[in-house]
């Protein structure tokens, strides 16, 4: 991935007719981008600010099929998502992981229904089941779930769902992708749409948003794939168009793995308002969330309202012997949904069902929206067939069911620098030829000084908050700490990008304002 050489070649190619430009580097659109190039079509992606900057670094980090739209009867979404769920697993298991949940139960009832309900999970995800579930009793919960109030407790279910890595997952696709022919770019924002004399949609007009210079590009087809952004694109295809996104916000609060003591997730199916809450350990600490708020606002750093805070909080208290307080909270996180606008009833977001919408406009805009990390190969493969059957590409086969981000060599013998696929063999050399380059970036953060480096020849950060945000997860592990590591972080960054210390001082200086919203 290396971004100055992929600008200057698209400068040099600026009469380049690109079979597809997709807007937008989130899951949806990198999953188009991997798609679209592994069938052999001149791809380019666009993202206006680093890949997964909007929600896809924000999810819960689950590979699931969703327990609760099983409950809600939505079978064919649950179906489909946990045949994703397997295949993610064996295509990414560098930055996947088999996860075992609980879900303690407080009536027999319950016991019974949730017994019966992930029986019937297990049967759905056929050959590709990740572990069958099974109930346990009230001591053997607790002996699972030490943290857990045993007051009326009847006994847990156990199943399997997976757990991931969504920003570094991301950065594996976006890498596969440019290896494959993929011209795919962060930091460039598409500014308007490039339309032809009868009015249907030949390119885009879109900024470097580095150094602002402007460029026309030009494409058999443009794909909208901005998430809780795709009404700004709808808008610049048709300007009256109506609001479709109704933003809905998730927040996350990050705590310290005592509060769980578990190697286990735990799964609350009803808390007081009737949603799902998980508490799940990522890394070394524990995430917890997450909450359904309707919003008006769209932004790529939404901030956690203080009543999301305290009903986490709250919930957590209901259920953990050790509950945490506000200062104990390491890190806070905000993601937004895009989820379909319901004008007869705005408020009701966690009804709103959560698969994906592919549509076409008469100007030939594709937008693919909603559905979830989980889904994004399949949310691929339906947009990419959609044009290939409005006859904007010539047919050819999807590849990407079983093809792998990783092989399972690299996540045996990585060990934690797994995570960087085949870059943990440069990693161990970097520190191998120079030692103290293996010294952690902060005691409380997991990341070496090499690590670092090797990210910023590598992954195509642009800002100190792309590599402690999304390349690394300090912001999310752990915002003080992220924070204090911040001006070691700039200084290898500038070493390694050839840049100078009021570079470093001014990344200091927007980092340290950003991660208000983190604490
Ligand atoms: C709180 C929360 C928890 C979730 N948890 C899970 C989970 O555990 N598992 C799961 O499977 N799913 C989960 N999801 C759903 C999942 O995260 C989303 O479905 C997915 O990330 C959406 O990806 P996207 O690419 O469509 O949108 P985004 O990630 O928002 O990407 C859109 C991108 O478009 C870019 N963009 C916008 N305008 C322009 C422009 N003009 N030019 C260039 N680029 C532009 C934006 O900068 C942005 O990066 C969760 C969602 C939320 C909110």
């Amino acid at each position: 991935m290396n971004r100055s050489e992929l600008i200057s070649n698209l400068k040099k190619e600026q009469d380049k007719i690109w079979d597809i430009i997709i807007i937008g580097g989130g899951a949806t659109g990198l999953g188009v981008a991997l798609d679209s190039v592994t069938r052999g079509y001149k791809t380019l992606l666009l993202e206006q600010a680093d890949f997964t900057s909007g929600t896809s670094s924000r999810s819960t980090k689950l590979v699931h099929g969703g327990v609760r739209y099983l409950a809600k009867g939505d079978l064919w979404l649950v179906m489909e998502a946990l045949h994703e769920r397997g295949l993610m697993l064996k295509n990414a298991p560098h930055l996947t992981s088999n996860q075992e949940f609980i879900i303690p139960l407080y009536s027999l009832f319950d016991v019974l229904q949730y017994w019966l309900g992930l029986k019937f999970y297990d049967i759905l995800s056929g050959r590709l089941s990740l572990g069958k579930s099974y109930y346990i009793n009230k001591e053997k919960t607790l002996e699972r779930l030490p943290n857990l109030k045993g007051e009326g407790l009847k006994g847990g279910i156990v199943y399997h769902d997976g757990q991931f890595d969504d920003s570094r997952l991301a950065v594996s696709m976006a890498a596969e992708s440019i290896k494959r022919g993929a011209t795919v770019l962060n930091y460039f924002r598409v500014n308007s749409l490039v339309k032809n004399e009868l009015g249907k949609i030949t390119g885009v007009k879109a900024s470097e948003m580095v150094s602002g210079e402007e460029f026309i590009l030009t494409a058999k087809v443009v794909i909208n794939a901005t998430g809780v952004f795709a009404d700004t694109i709808t808008k610049m295809d048709e300007p009256l168009s109506e609001a479709s996104i109704r933003p809905s916000q998730g927040i996350h609060l990050v705590l310290d793995r005592s509060f769980l003591r578990s190697n286990s997730a735990i799964m609350i199916p009803k808390t007081e308002d009737g949603r799902v809450l998980f508490a799940i350990p990522w890394y070394n600490e524990v995430v917890v969330g997450t909450t359904d708020t309707p919003l008006d606002e769209i932004s790529l750093e939404p901030k956690a309202l203080d009543q999301e805070i305290d009903f986490i909080l709250r919930t957590a208290d209901a259920y953990l012997t050790h509950s945490p307080k506000r200062e104990d909270v390491l890190s806070i996180f905000a993601g937004l949904r895009p989820l379909a606008a319901n004008p007869s009833n705005p408020g009701a977001t966690k009804e709103v069902s959560r698969r994906h919408k592919i549509s076409l406009s008469s100007s030939g805009l594709l937008s693919v929206i909603g559905g979830k990390w989980t889904t994004y190969r399949r949310m691929a493969e339906e947009t990419i067939d959609k044009a290939i059957k409005a006859g904007f590409l010539q047919k050819r086969k999807c590849l990407t069911h079983h093809l792998p981000l990783a092989d399972n060599e690299i996540t045996r013998h990585g060990g934690r620098l797994g995570i960087y696929g085949s870059g943990y063999k440069e990693i161990e050399h970097i520190i191998a030829d120079n030692p103290s380059s293996g010294l952690l970036i902060h005691k409380d953060l997991p990341y070496t000084k090499a690590e670092i480096s090797w990210i910023c020849s590598n992954e195509m950060p642009v800002n100190l908050d792309d590599v402690l945000s999304r390349r690394t997860r300090a912001t999310l592990l752990n915002a003080r700490a992220s924070a204090e590591s911040g001006p070691e972080v700039a200084r290898i960054m500038a070493e390694t990008l050839g840049l100078d210390s009021s570079w470093q001082s001014s990344q200091i200086k927007a980092y340290n304002e950003l991660i208000s919203k983190y604490i």
